[in-house]
C-alpha cells in the first residue's frame, strides 16, 4: 500500500469538469491517487463535506512592478503572494516589464531577485516595450527557452504602445516559438483626443477618467489586434475586457476560429464608474485602466462569463496606495490623468466570483473552477498546476461555500490601504491552500514560510480545436507560390 503524505478525505471535489465525493492522496507535491476512499496518510486533512478544487491561477497581477510612469507597486513578492494564497491561490502569474532600452534578460533577473520572497509558485508574463532587432530575435527566444511563454504589450499609453508594425513583429516572433501575445487593447489616440478636450473644458476630477477612455477605444483595439494577429495566425490573448461591445467581438471571432483567448476582471463585474464619483478625490481609488464601465456593460460582462466568452476572470491586481506614494504620487489635487492606474484585488477574486458567480446561480461549479483556474493553466501552459488529478501538483484550496463575511481592509494581507469591495458580503471561504502539498493557509493563518514558492516553466498555449487562420496573402496557393511565413 503506497504511503501518502497527506489525505485530503470527506471532501466534494470539485474540477473544470466534474464533481463529486472523494479523497484525494499527496506524495511528494503531487496528486497520486483519487479514490471514493483512501486509507492511511501521514495527515489526514478531514474536508468534512467543503468543497476540494484546484488552488487559483491568478493570470493577471502586477507584484512588485514600476508602472510606465516609475510608480512601485505596493506589494512585493511576499505581501502579494500571501494576499493572493488567502484569496484562494496556489500560484500566479505576475508581469515582468521591460522599460524602454532595458534588455529582456536584465528584467528576468530583476525578478527572479524579487519573486525569490514568493510564497506561491510563480511564472511571468514579459511585458515587452521595446521590441528592437536583439529583443526580437535573441532575448525572446531565450526567455521562451526557459519556459516564459508569454509577452504583453499595449496599444496605449505613450511609454509602451509599439504601434501597429510593433505589434505584427511581436506576434509573429510569438508564434515561431509557441509563445502566447497578451494585449491591453484601448485606441492610444482616442482617448488622447479624449484628455484634451476633457482638459479645455477643465474637466479634471477622478470621475471623468471613465469619459477619457471611451467604450469604442476598446472595442476598436480589440478589433484591430485580432486582425493584426490573424495576418500572421498567431495565438492573441485580450486581456482585462471591460465592454460589450469588446466581448462580442471576442466571441464572434472565437467562433470563426481565430486563436483568440479573453479575460474579464472581477472588478469590472463588481464596480461601475459610479465610483469614480465618490465625494472629494476618493474616486482616486477606482482609476483603472479600462475604467469601470455602467450597469449594462456588467450585466453584458456577465453574460460572457456565463456563456464561455471568456477563458478566465483574473483580478488586475495592481496595487497603488492611497496616498502619495501611490495614486497621489504627483500631487493630492491633480487632474486625473496624473492619478496613477489601478486597484488591488487579488484577494476578492475568487471569492467574489464564487459568492456572486457561484452561489447566486450564475455560473457552475465547475465553470468557476474553469475561470478561476484550470483554463489559465490550458492558455499559458501549466502543465502541472490547476486540474486535481494523479501527476498534477498538489495545488489545491479547501471552500467552506456556506461562510458569509462582509469584505473589509482588516481582514486583507497586502500592503494597500484600502480595498475596492469594502463592505461587500460574499459567500463562501478558501480555509485551507495548498502548494504542492504543503498547506500555505489555515483557517485564516499563514503557515507558508517566506520564499517557498518556485519559478515553473511553461509550455505553449493548448490550440486544440482552434483552427487559426490563413490570409490569402500567407498561402502560397494562392500567393504566386511565395512562402511568407
Ligand atoms: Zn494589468
Amino acid at each position: 500500500m503506497m504511503n501518502f503524505d497527506t489525505v485530503i478525505h470527506s471532501g466534494t471535489i470539485a474540477t473544470a469538469d466534474w464533481v463529486c465525493k472523494g479523497d484525494i492522496g499527496i506524495k511528494d507535491g503531487k496528486i497520486v491517487a483519487i479514490s471514493e476512499n483512501i486509507p492511511g496518510g501521514e495527515r489526514r486533512i478531514d474536508a468534512g463535506g467543503r468543497l476540494v478544487m484546484p488552488g487559483g491561477i491568478e493570470a493577471h497581477a502586477h507584484i512588485a512592478q514600476e508602472s510606465s510612469s516609475g510608480v512601485m507597486g505596493a506589494d512585493d513578492y511576499l505581501s502579494g503572494s500571501v494576499s493572493a494564497a488567502f484569496g484562494g491561490n496556489s500560484s500566479f502569474i505576475p508581469f515582468a516589464a521591460q522599460h524602454r532600452g532595458q534588455s529582456v534578460d536584465d528584467v528576468i533577473a530583476t525578478y527572479d531577485a524579487r519573486a525569490a520572497r514568493s510564497v506561491l509558485d510563480y511564472s511571468y508574463h514579459l511585458i515587452i516595450s521595446d521590441p528592437n532587432e536583439a529583443v526580437l530575435h535573441d532575448q525572446l527566444p531565450r526567455a521562451f527557452g526557459r519556459g516564459i511563454t508569454s509577452f504583453k504589450v499595449f496599444m496605449t499609453y505613450d511609454m509602451m504602445n509599439l504601434g501597429d508594425g510593433g505589434m505584427l513583429d511581436i506576434l509573429s516572433v510569438a508564434r515561431a516559438h509557441g509563445a502566447i501575445t497578451m494585449v491591453h487593447a484601448e485606441n492610444n489616440d482616442m482617448v488622447k483626443w479624449m484628455n484634451r478636450r476633457l482638459a479645455e473644458k477643465g474637466l479634471t476630477a477622478p470621475k471623468y477618467h471613465a469619459i477619457s477612455r471611451p467604450e469604442l477605444a476598446e472595442e476598436e483595439a480589440i478589433n484591430r489586434a485580432i486582425q493584426l494577429a490573424k495576418l500572421v495566425d498567431a495565438p492573441l490573448f485580450i486581456v482585462h475586457v471591460s465592454t460589450a461591445g469588446g466581448a462580442e467581438i471576442v466571441r464572434r471571432e472565437k467562433f470563426n476560429g481565430t486563436k483568440l483567448f479573453a479575460e474579464t476582471c472581477a472588478s469590472y463585474l463588481a464596480l461601475t464608474r459610479a465610483d469614480l464619483d465618490r465625494p472629494g478625490m476618493e474616486g482616486a481609488k477606482y482609476i483603472c485602466s479600462p475604467p469601470l464601465r455602467d450597469a449594462a456593460a456588467q450585466a453584458a460582462l456577465w453574460h460572457h462569463v456565463q456563456m464561455g466568452t471568456f477563458e478566465s476572470v483574473s483580478s488586475d491586481h495592481a496595487p497603488y496606495r492611497y496616498d502619495e506614494t501611490g495614486k497621489f504620487l504627483n500631487g493630492t489635487e491633480v487632474a486625473y490623468p496624473k492619478i496613477a492606474n489601478g486597484m488591488p484585488g487579488i484577494a476578492a477574486r475568487l471569492p467574489y466570483l464564487f459568492s456572486e458567480g457561484v452561489v447566486k446561480g450564475r455560473i457552475t461549479l465547475e465553470q468557476f473552477v474553469a475561470l478561476g483556474s484550470t483554463n489559465a493553466a490550458k492558455t499559458f501552459g501549466c502543465a502541472s498546476k490547476g486540474r486535481i488529478a494523479p501527476g498534477m501538483d498538489a495545488d489545491i484550496a479547501i471552500w467552506n461555500p456556506e461562510v458569509r463575511r462582509s469584505v473589509t481592509l482588516a481582514q486583507q494581507h497586502d500592503n494597500m490601504d484600502y480595498t475596492p469591495y469594502e463592505g461587500m458580503e460574499l459567500t463562501g471561504v478558501p480555509e485551507i491552500v495548498m502548494t504542492r502539498g504543503a498547506v500555505i493557509v489555515e483557517n485564516g493563518e499563514l503557515k507558508a514560510r517566506e520564499g517557498q514558492g518556485r519559478f515553473f516553466a511553461r509550455q505553449p498555449a493548448d490550440l486544440r480545436a482552434r483552427p487559426g487562420f490563413t490570409a490569402p496573402e500567407f498561402d502560397p496557393a494562392q500567393n504566386f507560390g511565395a512562402v511568407l511565413r
